[in-house]
């Protein structure tokens, strides 16, 4: 296990350099660099993660209406400044560098179906936390208390894991779902739990040392009582079958689980 979380750790470090640079976008007149970028039909995980941002929002809209793109260069340079993604209101646009990162596409699907081109914290830090890429305050939405002790996901939190769709299949989204997991804290006073590696949620299968992850540029996370946090992992199964897998939110693993990936 000792093994795993190293290798874990360094697939972590990986992706936090490849992703740096925040998605974002501003409000005024920002170019649209037509020359780097290619009209991209949108390819059906795309109905899949749509469906997660509409879940986690309370919001419905058109995928169909929204015009996606990708870029020939493998950057996008928005007003001089280097984007992962970026979201137009003017034709609903939507570029990116790289189409297969759901955490990035939902992130623009959320500015799309919106239409807003800020971070309403009420949205990317509340209600869809975890749910897209978007690093916030430890703290949002709780009144967090400085003084609260500081306890570790092994004893503050009750991790569990389910995949949306609840029943996987392989045929569906080119074999595209997540992986969402749930934390609650247990304890009956506040506390903070500490962030090791900018490592917060983790999925591993059984006997594979190569995990999955989501990182967070956090060191800590403040929860309440009985306070829930929630993330989301993308995975990518084209074969039937069943996978046994255990994951984790900030150390605190979930019971291992059996999932059964339908044809
Ligand atoms: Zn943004």
């Amino acid at each position: 296990m000792r093994n795993a979380a190293i290798q874990c750790t360094r697939f972590v470090l990986a992706l936090v350099l490849t992703l740096c640079v925040a998605a974002c976008d501003s409000l005024v007149g920002p170019e649209f660099p037509s020359g780097n970028l290619v009209e991209l039909q949108a390819p059906p995980e795309f109905t899949l993660w749509w469906s997660l941002v509409e879940q986690c929002s309370g919001r419905r809209g058109s995928l169909a209406a929204v015009q996606f793109f990708r870029t020939r260069d493998p950057m996008l340079i928005v007003d001089g400044k280097r984007y992962d993604g970026y979201w137009w209101s003017e034709g609903n646009r939507v570029a990116l560098v790289t189409p297969e990162d759901g955490a990035t596409v939902r992130h623009e699907m959320l500015h799309a179906l919106l239409q807003r081109g800020d971070h309403a914290p009420e949205y990317f830090a509340g209600r869809c936390d975890g749910w897209i890429r978007f690093d916030h305050p430890g703290t949002f939405g709780v009144p967090a208390s400085p003084e609260a002790a500081v306890v570790s996901g092994t004893d503050a939190l009750r991790a569990t894991l389910t995949t949306l769709p609840a029943a996987p299949r392989a045929s569906e989204f080119r074999g595209a779902f997540v992986y969402l997991i749930t934390a609650e804290s247990v304890r009956t006073a506040p506390v903070w739990v500490p962030v090791t590696n900018g490592l917060l949620a983790t999925v591993f299968v059984t006997g594979n040392p190569i995990g999955m992850g989501a990182v967070t540029t956090a060191t800590r996370l403040f929860f309440a009582p009985s306070q829930r946090r929630q993330a989301l992992i993308d995975a990518r199964i084209t074969d039937a079958g069943y996978i046994d897998v255990v994951g984790s939110y900030v150390g605190a693993a979930t019971l291992p689980q059996r999932v059964e990936i339908a044809p």
